[in-house]
């Protein structure tokens, strides 16, 4: 009887599978390199292989730019990704095809948002974000109980925000855009600008006061553009603890009072959260989508 979904993370460096129906309930669990697609999707394949006749679904939550769109030409691609080798892979093509099962495919950072509204951090709420500070600087967002897409899908690292070069002129990493959030604030910028991975700045080091000075103007463009009723914050540098308090003062800052709601004013702290599915909130919500996909809700 198929009983069990899918799910299948699939990272610029490694694709992580698993099979299983939610937080409590993973059967097995497996972390593939991401190397040529041939190689990593073939491996991927051969993970799920052994469950083929188990499974109701697969959930893929992909690194981007990829298409969503169900009717577009190019539905189930990676698109133009400058990972080498990349660029228009059919993922859900292949995946569906060999497996045979129905496909659910978004964002890696919709995916998480969807996990963690089903078992997490967002349950019971209708709009809200899921940002990712890590490798790169991403988010999704659910409005009105739906995954946002829309022309494309939210490219939320991208956006701009202001970079004062008196007090910061590190010109940034992103290489479309220099200075945008993600170029200015994920792992990589962090190390580049000080010259130590993230992890090895002592919690009084300048680098965190600029981090969260960015992170917050970030979080109050999302606010007001957004109305988000929670903001989730997940990815390798929110690890920093310390980095917490100044994200909720810096946003609060970045606002000056002009958004007097409590959630804002009073409870920041709840407002502005970790993700609640952890090491796992990626892998999550590919099940999620998985579960999605098997039987679309009426949201
Ligand atoms: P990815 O974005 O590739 O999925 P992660 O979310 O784990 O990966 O983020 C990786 C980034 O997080 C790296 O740039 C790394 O330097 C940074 N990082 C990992 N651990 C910590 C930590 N304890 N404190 C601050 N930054 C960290
Ligand atoms: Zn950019």
């Amino acid at each position: 009887m198929r009983s069990i979904f899918g799910g299948i993370e699939a990272g610029g460096t490694k694709f992580v599978c698993a099979v299983g129906t939610g937080p409590t309930d993973i059967r097995a669990e497996a972390r593939i390199p991401t190397t040529t697609p041939d190689e990593t999707l073939a491996r991927v394949l051969d993970f799920f292989r052994p469950y083929a006749s188990q499974l109701k679904a697969i959930g893929i939550a992909s690194f981007g730019p990829i298409d969503v769109h169900p009717n577009s030409p190019t539905y189930g691609h990676i698109t133009t990704t400058p990972k080498p080798g990349w660029a228009f892979t059919p993922v859900v093509e292949i995946v569906a095809g060999e497996l045979g099962v129905p496909v659910g495919f978004d964002t890696d950072v919709n995916g998480a948002a969807l996990g963690e509204h089903r078992w997490g951090a967002a349950q019971g709420l209708e709009t809200f974000v899921y940002l990712t500070v890590g490798t790169g600087v991403g988010g999704g967002a659910m409005i009105n109980g739906r995954l946002l897409h829309g022309l494309l899908h939210p490219e939320m690292g991208h956006m701009r925000i202001p970079h004062d070069e008196d007090r910061d002129p590190f010109p940034g990493i992103c290489p479309f855009h220099g200075d945008c959030l993600e170029g200015l604030a994920a792992g990589p910028a962090i190390a580049a600008r000080w010259g130590h991975a993230p992890a090895d700045l002592p919690p009084d080091h300048p680098a965190w006061d600029l981090e969260a000075e960015y992170l917050g103007l970030a979080l109050a463009n999302i606010i007001c553009v957004l109305s988000p009723q929670r903001i989730i914050v997940g990815g390798g540098v929110m690890q920093a603890q310390h980095l917490w308090p100044r994200l909720h003062s810096a946003t609060q800052r970045a606002l000056n009072e002009y958004i007097r709601v409590p959630a804002l004013v009073e409870h920041v702290e709840t407002y502005i959260v970790p993700p609640r599915l952890g090491q796992r909130a990626g892998v999550l919500g590919a099940i999620a989508l998985a579960i999605e996909a098997a039987s679309p809700s009426a949201l």
